[in-house]
């Protein structure tokens, strides 16, 4: 009952990149940020089981961002180009890239860390995709014309990866699609769709994780004009729960949403955030333990994965340590309280 595990990131080695920061600008190169890549992933993987997590992840320490280590591989993007452009329904501006031309796989993408991860670790492995949606939003087109088509093609890739992450020996695979908690009625007229065609043919268990963003400012500001109660999951819970994902990621740790939402998602397992990423403050194990307690009176309990918000990426490494433990020690604790 009550197994745990992490949205994906975690923050990454000062030796192996800038600390405490998103796109955190690499400290190695060549040959030597490639095995510091894989040295990073055995340490993330060694923390999260001396923790207690039972579902571990690679961390993705051998990427520099969620959606842009996946961009890095397709073959159809010009770089060299970027063009500013408002994501996340203007909550931010970004310099993008740009879609220019047929979209292809260059190659694997994560096999290398994938890989790594499996020969080392027991446990269950998790790995993360960015879901097509999230991508579409976060790249400029010149080449499709259509936000839709793109989002397929880019789909299309996902699963290409996601097969070979199977192959690999991967058990669960996430894709992170924060945008679906912005574009509420695309994720019903071809959100799902497009997360349907990334898990075409899959095997393993997948998830969708969704959320209100990293413990940057330009979300933390995004969440105070959201008002008293965050019902953007209340729109796409029904049409997220008649879906293949079999699980899903949300955030519930100081989070204004209503826990009661979680009802929505019958018949999926939910990771339930119990740990806030953008706080510094560590939970208790009461903590913790409560906010299992409060879903559980939505979710049966044993469709209940104990998880962390959000991804931990920008984070200082030792919040995030205390934070891993805490995690741990509040599912162990809900397992004995709630038995
Ligand atoms: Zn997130």
């Amino acid at each position: 009952m009550f197994p745990t595990t992490v949205a994906g990131s975690m923050p990454k080695p000062s030796w192996l990149a800038e600390p405490d920061k998103l796109w955190a600008p690499w400290r190695l190169a060549g040959k030597d940020l490639e095995a510091g890549k894989l040295d990073a992933t055995l340490l993330a993987i060694k923390l999260q089981e001396d923790s207690g997590i039972d579902i571990v992840s690679d961390g993705e320490q051998a990427r520099q961002h969620f959606v842009h280590g996946f961009l890095e591989s397709v073959a159809g993007i010009d770089f060299a180009h970027k063009v500013e452009m408002g994501i996340r329904n203007n909550r931010y501006k970004a310099m993008v890239p740009t879609v220019t031309g047929q979209l292809r796989l260059k190659g694997r993408v994560h096999q290398m860390e994938a890989r790594h991860a499996r020969a080392h670790t027991k446990r269950k492995l998790k790995m993360t995709l960015p879901g097509p949606m999230t991508i579409s939003d976060t790249i400029a087109d010149a080449h499709y014309g259509d936000k839709v088509k793109m989002a397929m093609a880019f789909a299309k890739l996902l699963n290409q990866e996601a097969r070979a992450l199977e192959a690999d020996g991967v058990d669960v695979i996430q894709f992170d699609e924060p945008a679906f908690n912005v574009f509420m009625h695309e994720v019903k007229d071809w959100g799902i769709e497009a997360l349907h065609r990334a898990i075409d043919g899959l095997k393993c268990t997948t998830a969708v994780h969704i959320c209100y963003g990293y413990g940057i400012k330009a979300n933390i500001d995004w969440k105070q004009s959201l008002g008293g109660e965050w019902r953007q999951y209340e729109e796409i819970f029904p049409a997220l729960a008649k879906s293949r994902v079999n699980q899903v990621s949300v955030e519930c740790r100081n989070a204004r949403v209503p826990l009661k939402l979680l009802a929505l998602l019958e018949g999926k397992d939910v990771l339930v955030g119990v740990i806030d990423v953008a706080t510094d403050e560590i939970e208790t194990p009461e903590q913790v333990a409560a906010v299992i307690g409060e879903a559980m009176k939505f979710v049966a309990k044993e469709r209940i994965i104990a998880c962390t918000n959000c991804g931990m990426a920008p984070m200082r490494r030792d919040i995030a340590a205390a934070k891993l433990k805490a995690l741990g020690a509040g599912a162990a604790l809900a397992r004995k309280k709630y038995a």
